[in-house]
């Protein structure tokens, strides 16, 4: 299926070899199938990565799913399946001013995939002085910066989903202490840095709801208008999750 001639795709999509995702029997083969179904010609394998090559600079165990290990099952997937073209890429993590792939790993990705903001990975994943809405709204942008500058960068997951507190107002109100002027300084890094912004479906606040209008949707608008490329992604870590 096409929309508006691009092809319909998911190029963020999580196996069962991601640590978060419960289904080991999520897999590009069984992806695959389900993906067809719905008219997606191409999908994209993300699992999450810290490189080994590179030292963690916090404490999370990373070891279960190896880059190595997803590296080799790259290898041995079929590139295209039920009719779907399949992408390997790998959702890099960013902490503490560090992302965590080195260069030679990256070059064996189709695409690299970073989040800049798994604030609630770890207790340094945002440093203890920004754990309020003001210290959020303050990160969240200078995550965002930074990984928009790094070389290695080629898309950014789930931008500005700052993935703690409750949501619902927290929300609100840490866009509202980003300001759209400040949001949009970042989308022209974006923009500059020819990084493609996902349009995520596993975004915090509910599609359809006026905290969603008020935030993502006002997001995604900007970015149009600066200019930004986009990509779709489901961020579905289970074969279930991706047939809803
Ligand atoms: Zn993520
Ligand atoms: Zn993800």
């Amino acid at each position: 299926m096409k929309i508006n001639g691009i092809p319909l795709h998911d190029l963020h999509l999580h196996t069962g070899l991601s640590m978060c995702s419960r289904d080991k029997g999520a897999t590009p083969e069984t992806y695959a199938p389900i993906a067809a179904k719905n008219g997606v010609e191409l999908i994209g394998i993300s699992d999450h990565i810290w490189d080994i090559r590179i030292k963690l600079p916090m404490d999370i165990n990373f070891t279960s799913n190896c880059f190595e290990h997803q590296l080799q099952h790259f290898n041995d997937c079929a590139r295209v399946q039920h009719g779907v073209k399949i992408k390997y890429s790998a959702e890099v993590e960013y902490f503490c001013g560090m992302l965590g792939i080195h260069e030679s790993s990256a070059a064996l990705l189709d695409y690299v995939l970073v989040a800049p903001c798994h604030f609630h990975a770890g207790p340094r994943a945002l440093p203890e002085e920004y754990k309020n809405h003001e210290g959020v709204a303050y990160y969240l942008t200078k995550t965002f910066d930074e990984v928009c500058e790094n070389p290695l960068t080629q898309a950014v997951a789930h931008p500005f989903d700052p993935m703690i507190f409750s949501y619902g107002d927290d929300l609100r109100k840490i866009y509202e202490l980003v300001g759209w002027d400040r949001f949009a300084q970042s989308l022209q890094k974006c923009k500059d840095h020819n990084i493609s912004f996902e349009i995520n479906f596993s975004l915090s606040a509910a599609r359809g709801t006026p905290l969603f209008n008020e935030t993502y949707l006002k997001l995604f608008k900007l970015a149009k208008e600066i200019g930004c490329k986009f990509h779709f992604g489901t961020d579905a870590h289970s074969r279930q999750a991706l047939t809803n």
